[in-house]
């Protein structure tokens, strides 16, 4: 999608520090980091939310969680925890209308959140 922040970023059209690439998605730190260590792990298909997915993107969607542990596994921070967050919508805090998996981790992280 042409106006979509996280499609210019994976064109490269917006520079991102990039940490884990494949075909399918990208994984790259957040500009605003929230935790110590705060990666967004996206699709390169352009889907605009969880309202949006379909059963065709239940394999690309699991991909999202491997990346996610491997990039955790090579952060070191895998054994003492982290949280992967999918927000939804206005209500739930989604402000890019790119699918992103949201990875936290290097502190302990409170819950619920708010
Ligand atoms: P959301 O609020 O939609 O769940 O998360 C969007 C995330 O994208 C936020 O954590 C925000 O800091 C991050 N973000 C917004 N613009 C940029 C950008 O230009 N580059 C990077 N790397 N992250 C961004
Ligand atoms: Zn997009």
């Amino acid at each position: 999608m042409s106006d979509c922040l996280f499609c210019k970023i994976i064109n490269g059209d917006i520079p991102a520090k990039k940490i884990h690439e494949t075909p399918e998605l990208l994984v790259f730190h957040d500009i605003a980091p929230k935790a110590p260590f705060h990666a967004l792990v996206i699709p390169k298909k352009h889907i605009t939310s969880l309202n949006e997915l379909t059963v065709d993107d239940e394999k690309l969607i699991g991909s999202l969680f491997t990346a996610a542990k491997k990039v955790a596994a090579d952060g070191a921070f895998a054994e003492k925890g982290y949280r992967v967050v999918f927000n939804c919508g206005a209500d739930g805090g989604q402000t890019v209308g790119h699918l992103h998996m949201h990875l936290l981790g290097g502190r302990s992280l409170e819950w619920p959140p708010g």
